[in-house]
């Protein structure tokens, strides 16, 4: 499908224009299931303010980021398993900075989404 506004399928979701199986949510961050998973587990974590790459986002948002990938380790039950991967123009198709959040543990605990 196109998109025609001038915001991200992730700002759309925040916005709750389209759904998605939210895990975790503040004022600042959204963590949801991605739509075509390539693991048991994996998790988008998208700061809510739409920085379009790694190179936009500023550091106390990449640290708010970091400190969210803490607690969904520790929600899942692997903070020694897990893996993590940003694509920055390669491989990026949503223009909407986001940390891919893979593990093959701790799917049990998304049962609920
Ligand atoms: P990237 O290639 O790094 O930009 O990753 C974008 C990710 O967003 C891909 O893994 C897609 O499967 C995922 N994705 C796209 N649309 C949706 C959606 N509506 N809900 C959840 N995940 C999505």
């Amino acid at each position: 499908m196109v998109n025609m506004s001038n915001t991200s399928i992730f700002t759309r979701i925040i916005n709750r224009e389209i759904p998605a199986k939210i895990f975790h949510e503040t004022n600042q961050v959204i963590v949801i299931a991605d739509i075509r998973p390539k693991d048991a587990v994996h998790l988008l974590i998208i700061p809510k303010a739409e920085y379009k790459n790694f190179y936009e986002t500023p550091p106390e948002v990449m640290s708010m980021l970091d400190e969210t990938v803490k607690l969904v380790a520790k929600k899942l039950g692997i903070e020694g398993h897990f893996r993590l991967q940003v694509n920055n123009g390669y491989g990026q198709e949503v223009d909407h900075v986001h940390i891919h959040f893979l593990s093959d543990r701790g799917a049990e605990r998304l049962e609920w989404l």
